[in-house]
């Protein structure tokens, strides 16, 4: 089903997002993975699309048999080192397919990219995407605190704005672990003329250092103070610090009437779940687990 069909039935959307594996173990990680969230009824599942290239033949692999394994499926899509053509089949394959929800992007650029085309922001990507076929329902992403590039976070919400008048249906937003970015984020997006669901992006803090690397590689502030309280404790307490500063986050976000949580599991269902049944006393999350 379409995502922004789903949204004419419920006001809260639960999703997990999941990248490609590499190699056979990490596949089998990500069957389980799949097979432990599951019994969260998300909405949809989606899988990641390396601008770079190398990882693009697995993206559409998964979502398809993620497809076939009763999910939902949205698969990402990136323009910024990708041709019309190549843009073209991929949308072909997926419409053929049954899948009909996209989140288009940018991406970044890898070294070895050529010089841009016609298609060098998501906005570009949303519009050809709705001129090749108004079949699909699109998403694209939200920054909270502004993407990494931006000269502000005003111009920003600008772009992103022209993202939704090409015909974007819904918006993701880059992981943050501060609600108050996010609030203030929401409240500009509106006064902007903005007026699609936006879903925010939860990232569970299982390990500091991965932590570190992923908010230096997004620009999203680092969580100073949960980390500071993650120092010399072994895995299982610092699993416990990340799972119940998470559960305040969402619990926070749900309060506040969010249209959904989107968790950025990693390929990882620990954490994830802990958070969720974490959340059960609150009525969005306590529907799904019956
Ligand atoms: C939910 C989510 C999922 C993601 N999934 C993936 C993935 O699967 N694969 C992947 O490679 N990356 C992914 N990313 C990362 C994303 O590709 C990067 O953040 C990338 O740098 C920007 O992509 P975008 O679609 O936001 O680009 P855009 O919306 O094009 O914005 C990129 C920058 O350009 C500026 N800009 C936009 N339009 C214009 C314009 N017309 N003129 C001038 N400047 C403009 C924006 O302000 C911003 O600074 C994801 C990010 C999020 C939040």
């Amino acid at each position: 089903m379409k995502i922004v069909d789903i949204f004419k039935k419920k006001d809260f959307l639960l999703s997990f997002e999941f990248f490609p594996p590499k190699n056979s173990e990490s596949e089998h990680v990500l069957h389980e993975t799949v097979g432990a969230l599951k019994r969260f009824a998300p909405d949809f599942v989606s899988i990641t699309y390396g601008a770079g290239g190398s990882t693009r033949d697995k993206t559409l692999q998964w979502t398809l048999d993620l497809m076939e394994d009763g999910l939902e499926v949205m698969m990402h899509l990136t323009c910024i080192a990708s041709s019309q053509d190549e843009i073209t089949r991929i949308v072909h394959t997926l419409k053929s397919s049954g899948i009909e929800n996209i989140l288009a992007l940018r991406g970044d650029a890898p070294p070895d990219c050529p010089p841009p085309g016609p298609l060098c922001h998501a906005s570009d990507l949303v519009a050809y995407l709705r001129e090749l076929d108004g079949f699909f329902s699109i998403g694209v992403a939200g920054y909270p605190e502004g993407h990494p590039e931006a000269a502000s976070l005003e111009e920003d919400i600008t772009f992103l704005k022209k993202k939704v008048d090409a015909g974007a249906e819904f918006i993701l937003t880059q992981l943050f672990f501060d609600n108050r970015y996010f609030f203030d984020f929401e409240e500009r997006v509106r006064a902007a003329g903005i007026n699609v669901p936006i879903i925010p992006g939860i990232m569970p803090i299982i390990n500091p250092g991965q932590v570190k690397k992923f908010t230096q590689m997004c620009g999203a502030t680092v969580p100073v103070g949960v980390l500071s309280r993650m120092e010399g404790k072994n895995p299982g307490e610092t699993l416990r610090i990340g799972v119940d500063y998470a559960i305040g986050q969402c619990g926070e976000l749900i309060k506040a009437g969010v249209s959904g949580l989107h968790f950025y599991t990693l390929n990882r269902n620990q954490a994830t779940g802990l958070i969720l049944d974490g959340l059960k006393d609150f009525s969005p999350i306590r529907k799904r687990t019956g």
